[in-house]
């Protein structure tokens, strides 16, 4: 499979990336991890964002999921029939689209849960994580390719399960910069190197670094915890899995 980073900022924005969106293709089959804030406007450089097959979203903050409602809005004004899967943790619906405009004709939402979701050549497998909202690290396989993203996470057990043997782990490092009350619900970037090694990832990507950390300061502490190869997520970086 080929993953393109869309967006990988966190919380919000930055000079010069949207927030979290993550492109999956393999076998002409589409899907996106996360569609935060301003992502739906770059999304269209890599794919037109009307041919995508389902959204996976980690969890409802609007750093993950703002954009997906501007999807909907694109998917209506170009006529595309049929409604669009997005598998979230359960409640996430009211939270992503707000009270009485459910979009119910135009989303299909999915709980994600123990079972296996299928779409095309990918499994989609999740697993709860802690963060401030019900939120899920996310497990996608593809033929003999397997990446695990984070989502937003405190460290934990079942992150560490989930991405064990991952090809590539995609991690949020957004406490590399500490922000008050936030220390339990995201990983530095020595939490998230740590995480990697615990789960034998063959790679590590970190991602979701707010807009006032130091990339190359997370970059190098991340390479003095993790065993194996390190990298930092940018808009437009791909990767074959
Ligand atoms: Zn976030």
């Amino acid at each position: 499979m080929i993953l393109t980073v869309v967006g990988c900022s966190g919380t919000v924005p930055g000079p010069d990336a949207a927030c979290s969106c993550y492109l999956l293709e393999h076998a002409g089959v589409r899907i996106l991890l996360d569609l935060g804030t301003g992502a739906l406007g770059p999304l269209q450089r890599f794919a037109d964002p009307c041919a995508v097959d389902a959204v996976v979203l980690s969890h409802p903050h609007r750093d993950h999921c703002a954009d997906l409602v501007p999807l909907v809005y694109l998917r209506d004004r170009r006529g595309v029939s049929g409604p669009l899967p997005v598998l979230a943790p359960a409640g996430s619906a009211e939270r992503v689209v707000g009270e009485g405009r459910p979009y119910t004709d135009a989303l299909k939402w999915l709980d994600a849960g123990p079972e296996p979701f299928r779409i095309g050549p990918f499994t989609v497998r999740t697993t709860p994580v802690p963060h401030s909202v019900p939120a899920v690290a996310v497990r996608v396989s593809a033929g003999d390719a397997t990446l695990t993203y984070s989502g937003d996470s405190g460290v934990c057990a079942e992150l560490d399960d989930l991405a064990r043997g991952s090809d590539v782990l995609l991690c949020e490092a957004a406490a590399a910069v500490d922000t008050p009350g936030a220390s339990r619900n995201h990983l530095t970037p020595a939490q998230a190197a740590a995480t990697a090694t615990r789960a034998g990832a063959g790679q590590l990507i970190l991602t979701h670094l707010r807009p006032w950390a130091d990339p190359a300061a997370a970059l190098a502490e991340a390479r003095v915890h993790s065993a194996r190869p390190v990298s930092l997520a940018v808009p437009g970086l791909r990767v074959a899995v």
